[in-house]
This record gives structure tokens, C-alpha cells and sequence, in this order.
């Protein structure tokens, strides 16, 4: 039987370590706290899952799969994980990044509807559109129970077999290679014939990788009522780097940015919200749902993007069997199952992982993100 050993237990690391004990792998799963804890990007509260991504059609089409793979992993899990509230683009151009997704989402044959900014009223109580050029309505979209979903995967891993160890591991270096498919535990070396470093914001502490990390500010709103998930769907606005959601669970509904913020560091930084981001949405909330602009912060979180320069992830070979998996630039969540599902195929060999994941030389590039510009 081939053994793996998985470090990291957020969606990436879990979502893996299930797939390969279901594929014949014997899984250990590492991870320095647990599964779900609050310091690790899978925690958040809430993630969209989208299949917009401008002109890319790969992209586009892991996040699709994913949508089943989600569906799966509710019907075993028993407990609703997605929400599945669609999303609406504000495009504020004809011909920019929402007309390429819809061109992709057509050619694929994923439902999409471009809409008038008046029909907004469709979807939420109150929106000001004056400088919208037309919505793009994905209607399977939406929103996944982020936390709850990272915390079940694991779960499930275990129930399949993969061993959860609670341990902080460092790599082994090799004498031929940089490298051993090996991790160090305490001062004991543990081999495997492969070892998977799925280690988030961890990752660029550990290994040189094109990685930075920044502090992310996630703000959830009281509203009305009628600013709930599934009456409320998901939305994004790319061009101002802003996007939400409608309340679930009673958390509130999420407005927040995804500009980047200041260097971070996952372990010890600081997990209180700047003053800044919360003026920055209520700012975008007056000009967007002006009737929500005077509504009080219920609830925020403070996450990290790990980045690479494109948004391009990281799936590379750096040693015989050592693997990195990584570089999630802020939109690795939704991908979770079906990219367990292309990784396993790497590992098994059954096909190389794509060029764009390698650890070239990148090209700075925002297109994969939700975030058109920098504000
Ligand atoms: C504010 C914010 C909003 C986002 N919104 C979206 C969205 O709407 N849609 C979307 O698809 N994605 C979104 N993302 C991105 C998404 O959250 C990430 O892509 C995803 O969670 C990455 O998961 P991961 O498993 O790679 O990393 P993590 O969840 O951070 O997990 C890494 C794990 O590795 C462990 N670890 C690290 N080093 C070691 C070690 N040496 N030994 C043992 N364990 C170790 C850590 O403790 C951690 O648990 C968002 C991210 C943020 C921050």
C-alpha cells in the first residue's frame, strides 16, 4: 500500500488526505492545532463558490466540478454545507472581466444570465446600479459554510481510514536531493513515499516560494431580514475589489474587500480588525445598498491570503516525492473537492500537474481573484 503523509489540515490538506484513503492510500494527516482552527484561511465563516474567472476556462470548470463534489460531501455528512443562493457580478464595463466569465460559462455550458442593472431589484431590497453596465447572474453559485465544511472533511478523512496527528513538523532535508520524503517530529524522522505540504500561510516559512501573505479583514453586517441567504444571493463587485453575501446562520451579511492588506503572519499576528476596513465597506455599502450604510459590524474575522504574484496556485515536485500544494491566493476554497481529485491524479501519475502551477518566474496578474484593483 503507498503511504502519504499530508501536513496541513485546512480544506486543501483534509479534502486530499479523504481522497487519497479512498483511492487505496495509507493517509497520515498532520496538522499543528486542529481542523477548522481560526487561525487557518479554511476557517472562515463563509467562502463563495464561483464559476466565473474571467477568460479562464480551467478555473471555471474546477469550480464546477466542485459544486457536485460539495453535494457529495453534504449527503454524507447529513448537515447543509453550500447554499447554493447564486451570485451577481456588477459589471461596470460591456467588454471587461464579467463579459469574458460569461463568454467562458456559455461555451462550457454553465447557466448564466446577463441582466439589466434594474433588474437588481430581482435580487436585493435596495442597490444603487447608476454606474453598472449590466449584472451577470450565475444562479449556482453561492455560498459555502466554510469552517463547518474544513471541520467535516477532516472528519470524514478519519472516518476513511487517514490518522490525524497534532503535531508542528519541519521538512527533513535530503543529501541528493534538497529534500526527503520524510517529515521531523519532534526530533523523529517519519518517511512516506510521498509527503504533501499543504501548509497555507505556513508554507512560505518553510520552503522558498513565490508566497506572500497579507492580513485579510472579513465584516459581516446586521441587517433586515430580508437581506438573507437565499432571498439575498451572493455578490461581487470586481472592478471596486468588494463582495458579499446575504446573512447565513445569523452572522449577519458579509461586505468586505479583497484588496490586499499589510504583510502578515498566521501564527502571531494580530486577529483584531483595522479601523480602516470597516470604513472602507461601509463606505462601499453607501454607494452600493445605501440603506445599509448605517448598519452596525455583528461580526468580523481576520484572515491571510497566501499569494502568488498571478493567483496561479503551487502544485510542484521540489523533491522525489515531496510535494508542495499551495499559494491558494485567496480563492482555493471553493475548488476543495475536485482539486483533492486533480492532485490525487498527480500523485497517482496519472497526469503531470499543469505548467501555470509550477515555481517559475510569475507574472504579476489579478485576473483569477475577485479583486479587479488595488483601492
Ligand atoms: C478573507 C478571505 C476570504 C476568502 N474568500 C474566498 C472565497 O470566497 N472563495 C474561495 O474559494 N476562497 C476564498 N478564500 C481562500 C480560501 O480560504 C483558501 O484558498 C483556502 O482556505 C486555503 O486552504 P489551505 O488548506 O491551503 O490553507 P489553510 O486553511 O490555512 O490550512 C493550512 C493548515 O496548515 C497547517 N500547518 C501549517 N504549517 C504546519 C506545520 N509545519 N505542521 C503542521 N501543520 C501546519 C496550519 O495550521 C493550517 O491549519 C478566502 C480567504 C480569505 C483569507
Amino acid at each position: 500500500m503507498k503511504s502519504v503523509i499530508v501536513v496541513g489540515a485546512g480544506i486543501w490538506g483534509s479534502s486530499l488526505a479523504l481522497r487519497l484513503a479512498e483511492t487505496g492510500w495509507r493517509v497520515t494527516l498532520v496538522e499543528q492545532h486542529r481542523p477548522g482552527h481560526v487561525r487557518q484561511s479554511s476557517a472562515g465563516e463563509t467562502r463563495l463558490l464561483r464559476c466565473s474567472h474571467g477568460d479562464d476556462a480551467w478555473y471555471t470548470r474546477l469550480a464546477w466540478q466542485a459544486r457536485d463534489g460539495w453535494r457529495r460531501l453534504e449527503e454524507r455528512a447529513g448537515e447543509e454545507l453550500y447554499h447554493e443562493a447564486g451570485m451577481v457580478w456588477f459589471a461596470r464595463t460591456t467588454d471587461g472581466w464579467e463579459h469574458r466569465s460569461a463568454q467562458v460559462l456559455k461555451n462550457l455550458d454553465i447557466p448564466c444570465e446577463l441582466l439589466d442593472p434594474s433588474d437588481g431589484g430581482r435580487f436585493f431590497p435596495d442597490l444603487r446600479a447608476d454606474d453598472l453596465r449590466f449584472l451577470l447572474w450565475e444562479p449556482h453559485a453561492g455560498v459555502l459554510r466554510a469552517r463547518r465544511a474544513t471541520q467535516v472533511t477532516a472528519a470524514l478523512a478519519v472516518a476513511s481510514g487517514v490518522r490525524l496527528v497534532r503535531a508542528r513538523v519541519v521538512p527533513v532535508a535530503g543529501d541528493a536531493a534538497p529534500y526527503q520524503a520524510a517529515v521531523e517530529i519532534d526530533g523523529e524522522v517519519r518517511h512516506a513515499d510521498r509527503v504533501v505540504w499543504a501548509c497555507g500561510a505556513w508554507l512560505p516559512a518553510l520552503f522558498d516560494v513565490p508566497v506572500s501573505v497579507t492580513k485579510q479583514d472579513t465584516l459581516h453586517f446586521a441587517v433586515p431580514s430580508a437581506w438573507s441567504v437565499p432571498e439575498t444571493p451572493a455578490w461581487v463587485d470586481h472592478g471596486a475589489s468588494a463582495y458579499g453575501h446575504g446573512d447565513v446562520d445569523g452572522v449577519g451579511m458579509k461586505a468586505t474587500s479583497d484588496a490586499e492588506g499589510e504583510p502578515y503572519e498566521p501564527e502571531h499576528g494580530s486577529r483584531e480588525v483595522d479601523a480602516a476596513g470597516v470604513e472602507r465597506a461601509r463606505a462601499y455599502l453607501l454607494r452600493r445598498f445605501p440603506s445599509l450604510a448605517r448598519a452596525p459590524v455583528l461580526f468580523s474575522q481576520v484572515c491571510q491570503y497566501a499569494l502568488t504574484p498571478d493567483a496561479e496556485w503551487i502544485v510542484n515536485e521540489v523533491s522525489p516525492g515531496v510535494w508542495l500544494f499551495g499559494g491558494d491566493s485567496g480563492h482555493g476554497f471553493k475548488h476543495g473537492p475536485a482539486l483533492a481529485g486533480y492532485v490525487a491524479g498527480v500523485l497517482d501519475g496519472d497526469h503531470a500537474p499543469e505548467p501555470r502551477f509550477g515555481l517559475h518566474e510569475r507574472t504579476p496578474s489579478r485576473g483569477l481573484r475577485t479583486s479587479g484593483q488595488v483601492l
